[in-house]
């Protein structure tokens, strides 16, 4: 058979799912099937509409309970985009776009300004920011000069001091703009490189650079990604490469006007094959050259299809379950961690949604597990009468998971502490998030098993554990893992 002509099964359309199709596409293959359980493409990012009331007037905006955002170096979501023919705001917004401004608050309400030496001046504070400030700066230049590889996309090699991916930037180094997107594949050996699997706490500390975690937590610990005591350094360091963890702290970032789901309807509306829906994968046999899968439609009924080839793009700790999983698959899958991040989109007391979105610092620590650390105000046109989305982690390595319920009662009355009391949740849930290995894995070379497995009994991996849980390293993996295998 040609190989063009391989019938290859995609499980899930997610970001993952839909940007191997695209990818797929790009090489000539045709002869593709998507199957997505739920009765709608875009997986984690998903932007119900809402109808919301102002000054009188009633309207209907997007709203986003999943992915909010990306930056300049998110090319391979870029690449979507051209594919769909749906773009971007940003990073200069204009009046009516949902813009990324915030602010911090104390967890009394109190807006505090950790960053801006001017307001409520001390020496104290100055001599902090000046220390920070050589800390970026600092930690900067060590990742141009020690850590050369550290921000290809994936993690393939470099547990034993070696990187090989495609580079986020040139040479080796994130200095990404868009005429630069998707430099090439870049090799070679650093043994540095190994300290990326220690925490990144610990990381910090090695570097001497542990006051820049100040800037790294907000956009890392409280969108859910976890707490630096026990996430591998490269996890941090590959999503907020230094270019990106800039473009944060200068809010220079994107959003979409009709929530980032729409970039995924977009491009499943232009594939040869948009995603079957409501459609879940329940059983994976792979007998020798063929991969069968037993699919559960809308009516409950069980049917069986032949294929080539298998792409997973769902979480493989769950894949090993209903899949015919070898021994070595069910250990390495049973390795996989994730966190429990838990959101909602709420109305607010009558003229009391905060009009901003904002952080709550303290409560970005694991003894805080449970609270409110972050919200976030899409659309500021609406002043104080717009619905929010609030988050928070249930979980932490070492600590006792929070309880759903918990979770959600805690926001509640820390939202009402900080001055915006909750009338209303329209949406709530607890999100499979950020899968991932501990440092000691990583260190063991968890990826490079992994990567061993790709192929074999015609099965590979994609999705959000190859390289981060991000919509980027998500659909520059799909580039990668299609690039390199098909
Ligand atoms: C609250 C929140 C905020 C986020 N913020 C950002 C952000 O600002 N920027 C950013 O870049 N990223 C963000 N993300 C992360 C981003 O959404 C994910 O990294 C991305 O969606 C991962 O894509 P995926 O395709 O690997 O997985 P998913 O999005 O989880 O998609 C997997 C799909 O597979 C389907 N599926 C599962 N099992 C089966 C089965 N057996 N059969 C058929 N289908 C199945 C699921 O229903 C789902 O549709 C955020 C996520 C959340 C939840």
């Amino acid at each position: 058979m040609e190989k063009l002509d391989q019938r290859i099964c995609i499980i899930g359309a997610g970001p993952a799912g839909l940007s191997c199709a695209m990818y797929l596409e790009k090489k000539g293959y045709k002869n593709y099937q998507i199957y997505e359980k739920l009765n709608k493409v875009g997986g984690k990012c998903w932007s119900p509409k809402i109808k919301v009331k102002h000054n009188g007037v009633e309207e209907e905006k997007s709203f986003e309970t999943g992915a909010i955002m990306g930056a300049i170096t998110y090319h391979a979501v870029s690449e979507m985009e051209e594919f769909g023919g749906y773009y971007h705001k940003g990073p200069d917004f204009k009046p009516g776009e949902p813009n990324m401004r915030r602010e911090f608050r104390k967890t009394t309400g109190e807006v505090d300004h950790p960053f801006e030496p001017k307001v409520n001046f001390s020496f104290k504070k100055l001599k902090g920011l000046l220390k920070l400030k050589k800390q970026m700066k600092k930690l900067n230049k060590l990742m141009q000069t020690k850590y050369v590889g550290y921000d290809c996309y994936g993690h393939l090699g470099v547990a034993k001091g070696e990187y090989f991916g495609i580079s986020k930037g040139v040479d080796g180094y994130c200095g990404a703009t868009k005429e630069n997107s998707f430099p090439n594949y870049i090799k070679g050996s650093n043994p540095n490189l190994k300290d990326l699997a220690l925490p990144f706490a610990e990381f910090c500390r090695l570097n001497k650079v542990e006051e820049v975690q100040r800037i790294w937590i907000a956009p890392f610990t409280s969108f859910g990604y976890g707490f630096f005591d026990e996430i591998p350094a490269a996890l941090v360091m590959k999503y907020l490469d230094v270019t990106t963890a800039l473009e944060f702290v200068n809010m220079k970032l994107w959003t979409w006007q009709d929530g980032t789901q729409q970039i995924y309807v977009h491009v499943n509306d232009k594939l040869l094959h948009p995603a079957i829906l409501e459609t879940e994968v329940v059983k994976v046999e792979r007998p020798e050259g063929k991969v069968i899968v037993t699919i559960k439609g809308k009516d409950g009924k069980l049917k069986k299809e032949e294929f080539d080839k298998l792409i997973v793009t769902t979480p493989l700790d769950y894949f090993a379950q209903y899949a015919d999983a070898t021994k070595e698959e069910k250990e390495l899958f049973s390795k996989i961690i994730h966190e429990r991040y838990c959101d909602y989109i709420a109305t607010f007391e009558e003229g009391k949604s905060p009009n901003i979105s904002g952080y709550l610092v303290e409560n970005m620590v694991p003894e805080r597990l449970g609270h409110a650390m972050v919200y976030y105000n899409r659309w500021q046109c609406l002043d104080r009468d717009c619905p929010a989305t609030v988050y928070a982690l249930a979980n932490h390595t070492g600590s006792k998971d929070v309880d759903y319920d918990v979770v959600m009662k805690t926001m509640d009355e820390d939202m009402k502490k900080v001055g915006f009391p909750i009338k209303e949740k329209l949406y709530a849930q607890e999100v499979y998030y950020c899968p991932h290995v501990s440092s000691k894995d990583y260190a063991d070379g968890w990826y490079d098993k992994l990567e061993a497995l790709q192929g074999t009994k015609n099965t590979f991996y994609a999705g959000e554990i190859i390289s981060f849980g991000d919509m980027e390293d998500t659909c520059a993996a799909s580039k990668d893992i299609i690039g390199r295998f098909f």
